[in-house]
């Protein structure tokens, strides 16, 4: 990456107030956030600019490097092997953190105006999401077919009717936390360096509850069993799922994860399904497969009258429209496919003998193209063989 001045990354002059920097980088960080692209390129190419962006404003909003990058540019961000020179940067380093630490870092920068979270819930007082819970049904072949309501029951995280919540014992109050002044971050100085980690005492919450909740130990959610209609839409896919926003864990905060009922189609003997189209075998006479017929077949929708046309041959398929799946939140259908399979009779009655040795003998190579191509080819065979 080239190494492009700070100020101008951030579109501010070199005298530029920290407000100047900061309401120049929200600015600049709502425009280029990756979530706000939907392409994939553009949402790469953001990703980087962001990147950019972050970087110049950490090293800007931090007044003693933003000091020794004006005195000493570029060089003042890279760390001499050996020096104890133990606050600047690498420069590769700077450009090579993952998203997930840039709006961790600036969690409080962007809490309030993109309204995201802080990916690793680092930030002290963030509300955390609830997990997500998935729930795996297995329904039957028709139910896909029609749709259908199903009541589940699931185990999930809930808020503390105890505490509301707070995880506080009932009458009892927060306690700031001496360790850390209410910080939730403790410096350590040892000798160039000073190392801030977080707070051991109150887990860099700031504060701590001076009794906790006896319902909940404290954690302010607590596990309920909760009975839950899904609606499942006619013409579901197998290994698809439903979402239901907010049935998931409940975090602290009360913000809620989702719940993910994954459905399991069982397969039915007869109907096959591909997609929306729905496929079955058609045993086909040989009369019936010579003459053509009129016969009834089962559809997922009941019996349905079809014509045979004669000639048909084996592996035909024939297709009926509207008789497959419903596509899912829409009136249209699928196709249900006939594929036919003549069968040959194995043991014919007597009747039936008779009158395949008449067609034996009646029947000529005329009557049947890939016979009359087989013939063909085995004649030139002959006539090779004599001339070879
Ligand atoms: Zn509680
Ligand atoms: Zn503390």
């Amino acid at each position: 990456m080239e190494k492009k001045d700070l100020y101008e990354i951030l579109g501010v002059s070199k005298t530029a107030t920290q407000d100047e920097i900061k309401s120049a980088f929200r600015k600049l960080a709502k425009e280029y956030h990756p979530d706000m692209h939907k392409n994939e390129q553009d949402k790469k190419k953001a990703e980087e600019k962001f990147k950019e962006i972050a970087s110049a404003y950490k090293i800007l909003s931090d007044p003693e490097q933003r000091e020794r990058y004006d005195r000493y540019g570029w060089d003042a961000l890279k760390t001499p092997a050996g020096s104890g020179y133990s606050e600047g940067f690498d420069f590769d380093s700077i450009f090579n953190f993952d998203m997930g630490d840039i709006f961790s870092d600036f969690s409080d920068i962007f809490g309030d105006f993109l309204g995201f979270e802080s990916q690793k819930g680092r930030a002290r007082g963030k509300k955390r999401k609830g997990s997500d819970i998935r729930y795996d049904i297995e329904i039957d072949f028709f139910e896909a077919v029609f749709g259908a309501k199903k009541v589940i029951e699931i185990k999930r995280k809930e808020s503390c009717i105890n505490c509301n919540g707070s995880g506080l014992k009932p009458g009892s109050k927060m306690k700031v936390c001496s360790t850390c002044g209410g910080h939730g971050k403790v410096r350590q100085s040892q000798g160039f360096f000073t190392i801030v980690t977080t707070c051991p005492k109150c887990h860099g919450q700031g504060e701590f509850p001076e009794q906790i909740c006896p319902e909940c130990k404290g954690e302010g959610v607590q596990n309920k069993k909760r009975k839950i209609e899904i609606k499942i839409p006619a013409g579901i896919e197998n290994e698809s799922y439903i979402k239901l926003e907010n049935e998931g864990n409940e975090g602290s905060s009360g913000y809620k994860g989702d719940l993910y009922v994954v459905i399991h189609i069982k397969e039915h003997p007869f109907f096959k399904r591909q997609g929306d189209d729905v496929i079955i075998n058609l045993p086909v006479t040989i009369g019936q497969a010579v003459l053509g017929d009129e016969i009834e077949v089962p559809t997922i929708y009941g019996l349905e009258k079809i014509k045979i046309p004669n000639g048909i041959q084996n592996g035909e398929i024939i297709t009926l429209k509207n008789k497959g799946f419903q596509k899912p939140y829409s009136s249209s259908k699928g196709a249900m496919h006939l594929v036919v399979n003549i069968e040959i009779p194995k043991n014919p009655n007597s009747k039936l003998k008779e009158l395949f040795n008449q067609v034996k003998n009646v029947e000529t190579e005329n009557d049947y193209f890939s016979v009359k191509e087989f013939n063909k080819i085995k004649e030139n065979f002959k006539k090779g063989e004599k001339n070879g």
